[in-house]
C-alpha cells in the first residue's frame, strides 16, 4: 500500500514571517546568542535567516539523521556529524525548521551541551507538540492531530521527486500523478514542475 502523506507547502512569505517572529522573540527576551548552530539539513536556511536578522555572524552546523526520504522515518535518529566548530563558553542558539518527533533536536542539544557552552537555547519555525523537546522559541505550532509533512522551499524538489514516485506507483502518468498529489497530499503542483521531475525519473507515460 503506497503511503502518500498529507502535505502543506510553505511559501517564502511564510518562511520570512516565521524568521521575523523568531528574531523578535529572541530580541525581546534579550537572549541574542554568540553562535548559531544550524541543525542540518533543515535548519541551515532558517539559521542563516536568523543570522541576518539578529546580526549574529558566527554560524556552525551539526547534522542529525532521522527521516530517510520525504515523510518516511529511517529508524532511530542519530547524530551523524558533530559540531563544525567549538562553542565552549559561548551563548548558543540551535536552529531547525521543525520539531516533529523532536529526536534530532534532543540529540543536538545533548551534543552541544557536552561541548561546554555558557548557555544553550533552541528555535524552530514550526513545532508539533508530540515532540520530546519543546524549543525555547518557535514561530507556529501544528496541532498534533493535524500532522502534515511540510514542504519547505529548501526541500521542494526533493519532496516532489519522492511524492511523485509514490504517486506514480498508484497510477503512472503525469495527469494521474498530479491528481493524486492534489487529492491525497493536498498539493497543487504546477505541470511544468512535474515535467521537470519526470525528465530524470521514470513516472510513466505523460
Ligand atoms: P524530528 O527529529 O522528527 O523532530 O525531525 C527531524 C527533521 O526532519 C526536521 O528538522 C525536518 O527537517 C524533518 N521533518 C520532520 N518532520 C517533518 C515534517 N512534518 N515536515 C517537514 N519536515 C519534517
Amino acid at each position: 500500500m503506497v503511503d502518500l502523506p498529507r502535505c502543506r507547502q510553505a511559501t517564502w512569505a511564510e518562511v520570512d514571517r516565521w524568521a521575523d517572529r523568531l528574531a523578535e522573540q529572541v530580541r525581546s527576551a534579550h537572549r541574542i546568542p554568540d553562535t548559531l548552530v544550524g541543525l542540518t539539513r533543515g535548519g541551515w536556511v532558517p539559521a542563516r535567516m536568523l543570522s541576518d536578522r539578529l546580526g549574529v555572524k558566527r554560524l556552525v552546523s551539526v547534522r542529525a539523521q532521522h527521516w530517510g526520504v520525504t515523510a518516511t522515518r529511517d529508524g532511530v535518529a542519530s547524530l551523524s556529524e558533530g559540531l563544525s566548530g567549538p562553542v565552549a563558553g559561548e551563548k548558543v542558539l540551535i536552529v531547525d525548521d521543525i520539531t516533529d518527533t523532536g529526536e534530532s533536536l534532543h540529540l543536538a542539544l545533548e551534543h552541544v551541551r557536552a561541548a561546554g557552552p555558557s548557555r544553550v537555547e533552541s528555535a524552530t519555525f514550526l513545532h508539533i507538540p508530540r515532540s520530546k523537546v519543546v524549543p525555547t522559541y518557535f514561530a507556529e505550532e501544528i496541532p498534533r492531530d493535524a500532522w502534515v509533512w511540510v514542504v519547505f522551499p529548501w526541500n521542494y524538489w526533493e519532496d516532489l521527486e519522492v511524492l511523485a514516485q509514490k504517486a506514480a506507483a498508484i497510477a503512472p502518468g503525469l495527469a494521474s500523478i498530479r491528481a493524486n498529489l492534489r487529492e491525497r497530499c493536498g498539493l497543487d503542483v504546477p505541470p511544468a514542475d512535474l515535467e521537470r521531475v519526470a525528465k530524470h525519473l521514470s513516472l510513466g507515460p505523460a
